[in-house]
């Protein structure tokens, strides 16, 4: 690969956002193209008295954007098994549960409960254990999967950029990668041992799938491991990068707090929804046409609240177990959701507030043009 992002040194950007102060908030707000210190100025401190005026202008450009629409989508779990020791994953290698790999015939099942429910867009997300789940069965699931869904996407182990293309020529138009922590140091401490504790393979996966020719590339943090403010800035920085180097690629971010699971980790630092929500309208703010998602690891109440203020895709009726819709089985999920409003419910809510919930915006035909 000709280009590979890094960030400089993680440890400089929260003293860069401490540094910013009322003057450089307000040069921020006023402003229509925003600069990385612009970003670090509405993630500071300063900042959270204009959290009303960032709301305002947060919902302006997402309605100017992407007008008074949340598109809908749910995960389908192939996998529970993986090789990587995460130690805030309910799915880490260490932990005692109950483990499986979904079949073709299960996929069969599982798709045709989220077919009757009104999914379209579909996630699909695996453990990492190449072997069990390799990009040969993510093929096929895709294949089997493509003419009936109006768009798949994945979240599974990173791969190579001919992998990605592979998948994509099979139905997969998007690709998932969080990097969970921009911080190398604490990337080590969190990711114990396997192929994720390699922090600059990860970091350069996104570059790969947008080089695959994927049409839409998301990245992410885990928030509740290190210091929200300076993830956010990372996440800023990495979304620059990717918007200049892969111009054509459609980009999405995702603000996933830590939620209980499997082997009892407990967030090392505070998230509050205040502080989720300043994130969500600084880099809504900082680029007016990424996606941003919020999922069901949020409660209803506040998902309800953020409707038409910023986020534009949320996932709904989700279950984070494989074969979960079929049977539910929280011995093997990898976390617990929050919202667990059904997908009617969830579109329901979503209307009561003058919005559309927007089940299909994507056809894969338009994949082969
Ligand atoms: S976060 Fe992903 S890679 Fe890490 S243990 Fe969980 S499923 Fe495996």
């Amino acid at each position: 690969m000709m280009n590979a992002f890094s960030i400089p040194d993680f440890q400089e950007l929260a003293p860069l956002i401490a540094s910013r102060g009322k003057a450089d908030v307000l040069r921020a707000l006023g402003g229509s193209q925003l600069s990385i210190k612009d970003l670090a100025a509405l993630l500071s401190p300063a900042a959270e008295v204009y959290l009303p005026e960032m709301a305002t202008q947060a919902q302006a450009i997402t309605q100017q954007r992407f007008g008074r629409v949340i598109q809908i989508y749910a995960p389908l779990y192939l996998s529970n098994y993986c090789t990587n020791r995460c130690v805030y994953c309910g799915f880490s290698a260490e932990n005692q549960i109950r483990r499986r790999c979904l079949t073709l015939e299960e996929v069969e099942d599982e798709t045709n409960i989220l077919k009757q429910r009104g999914v379209n867009h579909l996630l699909l997300v695996s453990g990492e254990a190449p072997k069990l789940m390799g990009v040969d069965f993510i093929e096929q699931v895709a294949l089997k999967l493509k003419d009936r869904f109006a768009s798949l996407s994945i979240e599974v182990q990173p791969l190579t950029e001919v992998e990605y293309a592979r998948l994509f020529a099979a139905g997969i138009s998007s690709v998932a990668v969080y990097q969970e922590t921009y911080d190398p140091a604490l990337y080590q401490q969190m990711h114990l041992s396997g192929k994720k504790s390699d922090y600059a393979y990860r970091l350069e996966t996104p570059a790969r799938a947008a080089a695959s020719g994927m049409r839409e590339v998301g990245i992410g943090s885990l928030l509740g491991l290190g210091d929200w403010r300076g993830e956010g800035l990372a996440l800023g920085l990495h979304l620059a990068w990717l918007r200049k180097h892969y111009w054509r690629t459609g980009l999405t971010v995702s603000f996933p707090r830590i939620r209980p699971a499997e082997g009892g980790f407990q967030a090392l630092a505070s998230v509050s929804e205040r502080n989720l929500t300043q994130l969500i309208f600084a880099l809504r703010l900082f680029d007016h046409n990424v996606g941003l998602l919020l999922s069901t690891r949020e409660e209803a109440r506040y998902r309800n609240g953020m409707v038409g203020l910023g986020p534009t895709r949320y996932s709904a009726g989700s279950c984070t177990a494989p074969g979960g819709y079929a049977h539910e089985d929280e011995s093997a999920e990898q976390f617990a959701v929050d919202d667990i409003r059904s997908i009617a419910e969830v579109c329901s809510a979503i209307q009561d507030q003058g919005f559309d919930p927007v089940r299909k915006d994507w056809d894969s035909c338009f994949q082969a043009i």
